[in-house]
């Protein structure tokens, strides 16, 4: 085990093409009590991680290293950690820990715990060698997916999945989707193999198209109105402008859920037009582990298809770049 290791980390949050995302020595972490050591094979990239570097999301730490859809192998155990072995391949999601002791964690509700710890913002995460990890909060990974299809599975899947939950979608139901990355893609065809019909807004004509090639009833611009009345909708674009529109497509009773971590300004509503006749309107925050399994099953079970983008661990600053600026189709991922 090298002593020392270059890992990527936040320097001064702002704007990515000012380059706040550097490369640094950092020490190869020990893995703690009940914690493990592993090894990244890939880390997935994650919108959030573009929030952190450009500071819509405060850094918890200097020099954070992000990154928090890790596949990686079990190098070491941590004193009294028994749920893996070395050589195991795990999972390293967003969730890195919780009290287990407040009274969310004590109804179920852990993704709203108190005392959370995330990887890639309150530790440091997987643009680097390697990481720890708490191993309850790890997940085993089904040997359906490779490494870089499994990557994205780990944060733009479950919390998609979360966001499909909150959105209510009612068997056979209609689905808007706003804004088609990573996680669009995939909640997508959760919603598809539960035989949802499915309308996908996005400004770009390539995710449009990939949209279409997955099964969408419909495609359209970003704020486009689809040609039915929505059961329910899920925001992916990290954009409030688009809650109005997305809430005026939803029928009576419709459920509107936001995804994201970060979301800009959302304008006045009007009530008559946006909330009246039952529309609800909710956010998702983080998931529970039990989301996580469900998810990852489930998956496996309809044989989810991941599209990602390779990118190599040197260049984390371009995939970040590149998700800045639309650039990327799928799901980009760092390869070590
Ligand atoms: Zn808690
Ligand atoms: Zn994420």
């Amino acid at each position: 085990m090298p002593a020392l290791m270059k890992a990527w980390a936040v320097d001064r949050p702002g704007p990515i093409d000012g380059g706040p995302l550097v490369r640094v020595d950092k020490d190869v972490p020990r893995p703690g009590p009940h914690q493990v050591l592993v090894r990244v094979r890939v880390c997935g990239v994650c919108r959030t991680d573009l929030h952190l570097a450009e500071g819509d999301l405060a850094p918890r730490h200097r020099l954070v290293t992000p990154g928090h859809e890790v596949v990686g192998i079990v190098e070491q155990l941590g004193s009294g950690s028994t749920r893996w072995n070395e050589g195991d391949r795990v999972g390293v999601p967003w969730l890195g820990h919780t009290d287990g002791l407040c009274r969310f964690c004590l109804s179920g509700r852990e993704n709203l715990c108190l005392d959370p710890r995330f990887t890639g913002w309150d530790v440091d995460g997987g643009y680097a060698p390697y990481v720890v990890v708490d191993e309850a909060y790890a997940y085993a990974l089904p040997e359906e997916f490779g490494d870089e299809e499994a990557a994205p599975l780990l944060c733009s899947g479950i919390i998609g999945y979360r966001a499909l939950l909150r959105a209510d979608l009612p068997d056979a139901g209609r689905l808007g989707i706003y804004g088609y990355g990573g996680s669009a893609h995939i909640t997508a065809q959760v919603a598809l193999a539960r035989g949802a019909r499915v309308h996908v807004m996005t400004r770009s004509l390539e995710a449009q198209q990939l949209a279409l090639a997955l099964g969408a009833s419909s495609v359209g611009g970003a704020d486009a109105q689809p040609p039915e009345p929505l059961d329910s909708a899920i925001l992916f674009a990290p954009v409030g402008t688009l809650v109005p529109p997305a809430l005026a497509a939803l029928d009576r009773g419709g459920t509107l859920a936001i995804a994201g971590i970060y979301l800009s300004d959302i304008p006045v509503l009007n009530y008559a037009e946006h909330l009246f006749e039952e529309r609800t309107l909710r956010s998702v925050t983080a998931n529970t582990r039990a989301d996580g399994e469900a998810f990852l099953a489930e998956a496996a079970r309809i044989g989810v298809r991941v599209s990602v983008t390779p990118y190599p661990m040197d260049e984390a600053d371009a995939a970040l770049r590149d998700l800045r600026h639309d650039r990327v189709n799928g799901a980009a991922v760092l390869v070590a």
